[in-house]
Order: C-alpha cells, then sequence, then structure tokens
C-alpha cells in the first residue's frame, strides 16, 4: 500500500481521536524511520509488508484507546526527548509551565531543588538541564516509575539524584531552595479517570483521594521542614484547585502565594515561599 493510501486509510479508523491525521503520521514516521516531511514528500512510496504490519500492529492499539506516546515510547518535554512507558504520567505541556515558574525562581549560582513524584524525570530533568550548577534531587514511590527516570538521565547525559520514596519520606534530611512536585489531583470518583489516553496512564500518577487533594496535602504539610528559609514550594494542580492550595499554603505558613495560568487561562500552578522566621 502507498503512504497516500495509508494515511487516509488509517484516519478513518481512527474517529474518537482529537488528533486523527496527527496520530497516523507519527505512528508511521516511527515505523518508517523517517520524518514526517518524508511522508508528505514521498506519497506514492509503497511500504513493504513488514512495514505495513508494524504500522498496523500500532495502530490497532491506537484505535483500542492506547496513548500515542506509549506507542512510539517517547515524548518531548521543554526540549528533552523523554522515553515513556505505561510506568509513568505522559508528560503534558502544562507542566512546563511549572519548570518555567521554577527557573525564574531559582536563586543564582550553586542551589539545590527537589522533585517529589518525578515520574519520567520530566521536570526533574528539564530543570537539570537548564540549571547545570543546580543540585537535583528527584523522588517517587515507584520503582519502575524510576527506572524510566533514570534512563531518561542517561540517555540526556544529565546528573539527577533519583531516591525512592513517598514524597518527603525520600529528601532524609535534607534542605532545599526549592521543592517542585506534579502530584497526582483528580478526584478519585472524577469521569475524566475512565476516558482517553489518561485510562492507560498509572493511576497513583493520576488520582488523589475524594477531592484529588490528598497528595497536595501531604506535600505542604511536609515541605516546610526541607525548605531553607525563602525556598519556593511549586505544585501543579487541576484547573478548579487554586483556591484550596492557595488556603492550604497559607495555613502551613507559607509566605507570597501566588497561581500563574496555563496557556488554556486556568489557574495551574500555585507558589509560595517558606517565610522568614
Ligand atoms: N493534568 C493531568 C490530567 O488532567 C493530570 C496530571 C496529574 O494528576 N498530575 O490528565
Amino acid at each position: 500500500m502507498k503512504i497516500a493510501h495509508v494515511l487516509r486509510l488509517a484516519q478513518s479508523r481512527l474517529p474518537e481521536s482529537d488528533s486523527p491525521r496527527a496520530d497516523v503520521e507519527i505512528l508511521l514516521v516511527h515505523v518508517l524511520n523517517k520524518t514526517r516531511s518524508y511522508l508528505l514528500t514521498w506519497p506514492e512510496k509503497v511500504l513493504s509488508a513488514d512495514e505495513m504490519a508494524k504500522f498496523e500492529a500500532l495502530l490497532a492499539r491506537r484505535v483500542a484507546g492506547e496513548p500515542i506516546a506509549y506507542l512510539i515510547g517517547s515524548r518531548g518535554f521543554y526540549g528533552l526527548d523523554l522515553a515513556v512507558s505505561s510506568a509513568v504520567l505522559i508528560p503534558r505541556p502544562e507542566t512546563e509551565l511549572l519548570v518555567e515558574a521554577a527557573l525564574a525562581r531559582l536563586p543564582a549560582g550553586a542551589c539545590a531543588l527537589a522533585d517529589l513524584g518525578t515520574g519520567s524525570g520530566a521536570i526533574a530533568l528539564a530543570l537539570a538541564h537548564e540549571r547545570r550548577d543546580a543540585q537535583v534531587v528527584a523522588v517517587d514511590v515507584s520503582p519502575q516509575a524510576l527506572a524510566v527516570a533514570r534512563a531518561n538521565a542517561q540517555a540526556s547525559g544529565l546528573n539527577v539524584d533519583f531516591r525512592l520514596g513517598s514524597w518527603c519520606n525520600g529528601l532524609a534530611g535534607d534542605e532545599f531552595d526549592m521543592i517542585v512536585s506534579n502530584p497526582p489531583y483528580i478526584r478519585a470518583d472524577d469521569v475524566h479517570l475512565k476516558q482517553g489516553d489518561v485510562r492507560f496512564e498509572p493511576a497513583l500518577a493520576l488520582a488523589s483521594g475524594a477531592d484529588g487533594l490528598d497528595a497536595i496535602r501531604a506535600i505542604i504539610s511536609c515541605a516546610p521542614s526541607h525548605l531553607k528559609t525563602g525556598g519556593w514550594l511549586l505544585l501543579e494542580h487541576g484547573y478548579d484547585q487554586a483556591n484550596e492550595v492557595t488556603n492550604l499554603m497559607r495555613a502551613a505558613g507559607f509566605g507570597a502565594v501566588e497561581s500563574l495560568l496555563d496557556l488554556q487561562g486556568h489557574a495551574r500552578v500555585t507558589l509560595g515561599r517558606r517565610s522568614v522566621e
């Protein structure tokens, strides 16, 4: 079958996808190990039987709902190409906002930061990449996730101290200039968990108790004893959780509490500073 024909046919099999054309192009680029412009330049090229079989196998999984990033095993994040598997949350564009906000607040020169619930390592690695002078600790409770994150660090040539643990338990007695986290924050009964790509992602990385705030509460309560005076805590959260997160941070004694909007205009990151005592 010719490339142009495969693209047309395959798209018609993905009526539930938000982006059938892009999905099919990404899978075909992956199978052929070519660029997207190759597909557009060589529409008459005929796929081999082997290429067709590989493509068909991936397309069938996509038709069954599996996320594109798991099918091709990678996702771009903040200029890094990260390996992902079903052991980790797929890095989201809105989490790049957390990285930018962190970079804008890290002290100049040598500094120490921790990423809690690192998953694929996305946030920790993006920060380590942008700030070579930062000492980065990244914690996750899942050994499978840590294996993915460690492989990503090695592939990117970045030095991150990965530790197995639950939130601050992974930090031992260390103190940081900044703690960041994109924790699970979806309400356990949210219908969104049963739809689309998130069905294939680890529940551990998505849902967090009846109001979605269990992990955020745990982090806000443990973070102050691991932050230097003036140190920052930055948390990603759901589009409707900024008020609750702000209140929790203020109640825990954080100052300069502020929420930042993502590209959709939702308050997506709330941050605060451990006050001078
Ligand atoms: N933003 C993700 C979603 O809504 C959730 C990520 C998370 O819980 N940290 O699918």
